[in-house]
């Protein structure tokens, strides 16, 4: 249930409805907008709850019984788009936000490179992985903590910031001492315990869509880590798995329009994990703007044949600055800017 409060509701009057959904044991989740507040009514408890012992409270404009699963996540609870703020850059805003770098850290070195190049096109937020969920146990696990310092160090010395994975709720704390997005891998999208502690974070999160998540399920999993209190969520779609095998996933584009539709959160598209292949990388990636999207995550690497994992679907930096040049001219076709 989402309670609206008209536009002239007055702060005691919006105090007496949380008041009272608190004392019947349900949670509280306040949106104040531009033109009204909107209360969302999470949580389970005993006391049922009747619309209209809220409909003739003063103040209030409607009940709203909402059918979708997800609450705080939907544009019902919020109609304006949520911005996340990282300093100047902001996400889910007119401008679209690149996040570009490496799959994985490999060294200072490797990271400076790739980062000093990105930067120069025009990235803001440098990615790049130090716990890796790979397939094979005998894979690059990633550098651990190292590699995390060096996120940190180099995103820092060019004035980008940190996006990198937490895989693990033991983990959090240390990912969040670094990076200043807390990134869930596709594999981790239904960890309920992982996005229960990244609730409870102060940093915002990307959370990418699972290999075979519906939207529904994807927008559920949002839920969690809202309802825990962290507002800062954004999604990122990053392909799914599908019969077709010519590409490592197929990329859902038409979930950037249905996301926008149906949530408030920022939407990021990622087409080097959506393809898997670096000549589709740039394509996918004009689409997923046109689409739409806040922003686009994108690996890159120096020297792609020589990369620890994901060579095969990492850009060359020229073919980032090439992307950068297609996306200025896209972007205001669609009243975005970049
Ligand atoms: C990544 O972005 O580093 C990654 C592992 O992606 P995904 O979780 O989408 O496979
Ligand atoms: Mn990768």
């Amino acid at each position: 249930m989402v309670i609206v409060m008209n536009g002239h509701a007055t702060e005691d009057q919006i105090e007496k409805v949380i008041a009272s959904l608190t004392q019947k044991g349900y949670d509280a989740h306040r949106s104040t907008g531009s033109t009204r507040t909107v209360i969302g009514v999470v949580g389970a408890s005993k006391t049922p709850l009747d619309p209209r012992e809220f409909e003739i409270m003063p103040g209030v404009h409607e009940v709203v019984k909402i059918t979708e699963p997800y609450k705080l996540a939907g544009r019902t609870f919020q109609a304006e788009d949520t911005v996340i703020r990282l300093g100047d850059v902001a996400i889910g805003g007119r401008d679209i936000i690149m996040m570009a770098g490496p799959c994985a850290v490999e060294s200072e070195k490797q990271l400076d490179i790739i980062a000093s190049s990105v930067r120069r096109y025009g990235a803001r937020i440098l990615r790049g992985g130090a716990f890796k969920p790979r397939t094979s146990p005998y894979a690059f696990q990633g550098l651990g903590e190292e590699g995390l310092g060096h996120l940190r160090k180099v995103a820092d010395r060019h004035g980008l910031y940190v996006v990198t994975e937490v895989m693990d709720t033991n983990q959090v704390e240390l990912v969040a001492s670094y990076s200043d997005i807390l990134q869930v891998g596709a594999r981790n999208m239904q960890n309920f315990n992982l996005l229960k502690e990244l609730g409870r974070q102060k940093k915002p999160v990307m959370l990418k869509r699972g290999l075979s998540a519906t939207i529904q399920e994807w927008l559920l999993s949002a839920e969690y880590i809202m309802a825990g209190g962290n507002r800062d969520v954004m999604l990122c779609e990053r392909g799914i798995r599908t019969f077709e095998n010519y590409t490592r996933n197929t990329m859902d584009i038409s979930a950037i329009p249905i996301i926008k539709k149906l949530s408030h959160l920022p939407i990021l598209a990622d087409p080097s994990h959506g393809t898997g292949l670096r000549d589709k990388v740039i394509p996918m990636a004009r689409a997923a703007v046109a689409a739409g999207a806040d922003g686009i995550m994108v690996e890159v690497h120096h020297e792609p044949e020589a990369a620890l994992s994901d060579g095969p679907q990492s850009i060359y930096p020229e073919q980032f600055a090439e992307l950068m040049a297609q996306l200025r001219i896209i972007a205001p076709a669609i009243g975005r800017s970049i």
